[in-house]
């Protein structure tokens, strides 16, 4: 199983992907956003790169995500791909090396996306997803999976976040014609109050149990 996960920031991609992939381990998710972060977090060539674009709520440029996607999907057969492709160019690139079976295109008004980020806290250690009002930590500012601190992200505060959803407007949202041209979108409503009805109608469409 071959998926995308299309959305703007903040609609609940990775979360709903964790959600899935707790019922489901045999599938991998790829957040290529995570895979950058570790490489600044390691101090690596290419997280130095990344990092100038991602403070700035930037896209990292095509060639360099399409290489360590390229790198990281050769021979994985069940994978979520969460944050990737975000534009025309990486979408066709993305063709030429997997089979995609479906994109999940996520839906939801502005107001809440704004919510969503401005609230949203992240894991740096084992990048579990909360949020200050829907998804609070059991203890304030302590990662329920590992313990770390948890810290609000660069680019979930507030002039990056306004960037952010403008780059998607301008260079990730002709996906979502791309891909139903291809008859590979299945639209779900992502602004629906209770997670666990997101996650049941995505594992649905991608023909999964939940
Ligand atoms: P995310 O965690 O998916 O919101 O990604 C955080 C940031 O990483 C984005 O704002 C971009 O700067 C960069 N990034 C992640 N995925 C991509 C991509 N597919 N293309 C270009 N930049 C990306």
């Amino acid at each position: 199983m071959k998926i995308v996960f299309l959305g703007p920031p903040g609609v609940g991609k990775g979360t709903i992907a964790d959600m899935i992939l707790a019922k489901h381990p045999e599938i991998t998710k790829l957040s290529t956003g995570d895979l950058f972060r570790e490489n600044i977090q390691q101090g690596t060539p290419l997280g130095k790169k990344a990092q100038e674009y991602m403070n700035q709520g930037k896209l990292v440029p095509d060639e360099l995500v399409i290489d360590m996607v390229k790198d990281k999907i050769s021979g994985m057969d069940n994978f979520i791909l969460d944050g990737f492709p975000r534009t025309v160019p990486q979408a066709e690139s993305l063709g030429q090396i997997a089979n995609i079976d479906k994109v999940i295109n996520f839906i939801a008004k502005e107001e809440i996306i704004l919510q969503r980020l401005g609230g949203r806290r992240t894991c740096p250690n084992c990048k579990a997803i909360f949020h200050v009002v829907n998804m609070p930590t059991k203890k304030e500012g302590i990662c329920d999976n590992c313990g770390a601190n948890i810290i609000q992200r660069d680019d979930d505060k507030e002039e990056a976040i306004k960037k952010r959803l403008v780059v998607y407007d301008q260079q990730t949202k002709p996906l979502i014609n791309y891909y139903k041209e291809k008859n590979m979108l299945v639209d779900i409503d992502a602004a629906q109050p209770v997670r666990i009805d997101i996650a049941k109608d995505t594992a649905k469409a991608m023909d999964l149990s939940y």
